[in-house]
């Protein structure tokens, strides 16, 4: 939230995503010089001992949040969650070289196209949403056979969908990716075998990507591509090349911030709290309607639409004129899309259902006119 011309401004953005300001505020003011070493954290080598402290601290506080069990190594990366779509199966499809997906949308099919390119691994999708346009999740999943592991899209971003409880896979491995509920919703670690995240949807900048992996499920003698290869990656700490600083510099003041918010269970209270407000609000409305079903809705991302794109369009428009940023559907969904990480301040919800009920009631009697014309 910023003011600037009196106008308080909410950025639903789905990411790279709203921050808290606090911590944005924090960035600003140490950016010259990190803890008065009058270098930037942006010039600090990555060999020394101001990053190796900082990056410490990060990954301890993340396990802290996540309460990752023992026995599971946290890797910070680069390439974004959709690097993962080809290092999970690299180093995770190596025994019987069989991987299924769950396909709930967009982010799954992209993972599902790029383990296709790997030849040596055959890929089965064993579940999908088609039917329901990935409004509905599958719940009831058959495999018939052992593989690797199975993959899932916990949160789905653009369709706003997610999983609060998997399914039963049988006790296979399970690899799920979290990019846009990671730290807003309590996962259960232990029932996965990874996961991943980028940063940027609810954590902090661009840059930076996460893994937990339980490392008995790692072949400590293969022999990948350096920075492909998680057996060399946890070797180095995550330090095999330059990591991006800056973002994880960034991220360990998110993971303090949440500290002091009390953690990923207040975190999740809180999404449950702003996106509620929301979903009461246009499963009342008249004339605007969520997209998901409602087993499955997201706690992050709420899309919703009136069914028009006219209408949608000028929805837009006129929030956009009110400060409220971002609400534009993606470009595969339409409509709109309110995202709402951890960062967004419940104000912000409460301005944008007074801005839907606003443009309701200015947009009702049409709608009623039709209304009467069907029951007549
Ligand atoms: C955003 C997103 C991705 C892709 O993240 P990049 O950092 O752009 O690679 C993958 N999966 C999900 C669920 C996402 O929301």
């Amino acid at each position: 939230m910023k003011e600037g011309n009196d106008l308080v401004v909410y950025n639903f953005s789905a990411g790279p995503a709203m921050m808290p300001p606090e911590v944005v505020a924090q960035i600003q003011k140490e950016l010259v010089s990190y803890k008065n070493s009058e270098m930037s954290v942006m010039e600090i080598s990555h060999r020394s001992e101001l990053y190796a402290e900082m990056f410490q601290e990060a990954k301890n506080d993340f396990r802290d949040l996540l309460a990752i069990p023992a026995g599971y190594k946290i890797l910070f990366l680069q390439g974004g969650a959709s690097l993962q779509f080809t290092t999970v199966p690299l180093n995770l499809a190596r025994k019987t070289k069989q991987i299924a997906f769950i396909d709930t949308g967009h982010w799954s099919q992209t993972a599902i196209d790029d383990a296709h390119l790997l030849t040596d691994r055959k890929v089965d999708v064993v579940a999908t949403g088609k039917k329901s346009n990935y409004t509905t999740l599958p719940h009831d999943i058959k495999l018939e056979k052992e593989y690797d592991y199975v993959h899932l899209t916990i949160n789905n971003t653009i369709e706003g969908t997610m999983y609060r409880k998997l399914p039963d896979l049988g006790g296979q491995t399970v690899v799920g990716d979290i990019s846009s509920n990671i730290l807003g919703y309590q996962h259960d670690v232990s029932k996965y075998g990874l996961l991943y995240a980028s940063a940027q949807k609810n954590i902090g900048p661009a840059g930076l990507t996460l893994v937990v992996v339980k490392e008995d499920l790692l072949d400590q003698d293969q022999d990948l591509p350096s920075m492909l290869d998680y057996v060399k990656l946890i070797k180095e700490d995550s330090n095999l090349n330059t990591p991006p600083v800056f973002p994880i510099y960034a991220a360990g003041l998110v993971f303090k911030w949440l500290k002091q918010q009390g953690g990923v269970k207040q975190m999740q209270a809180q999404n449950e709290e702003k996106t509620g407000i929301l979903y009461d609000m246009l499963d009342n409305s008249k004339l605007f309607y969520a997209t998901a079903n409602q087993a499955d809705r997201s706690l992050t991302n709420v899309p919703f639409t009136t069914g028009d794109k006219t209408l949608d369009a000028k929805f837009i428009a006129q929030a956009d004129e009110m400060g409220l940023k971002n609400l534009k559907g993606h470009v595969l969904a339409g409509g709109m899309r309110a995202s709402m990480y951890n960062a967004f301040p419940l104000e912000g919800v409460k301005a944008l259902v007074q801005c839907l009920q606003k443009f309701e009631s200015a947009h009702k009697p049409m709608f009623n006119i039709s209304l009467k014309k069907m029951d007549a």
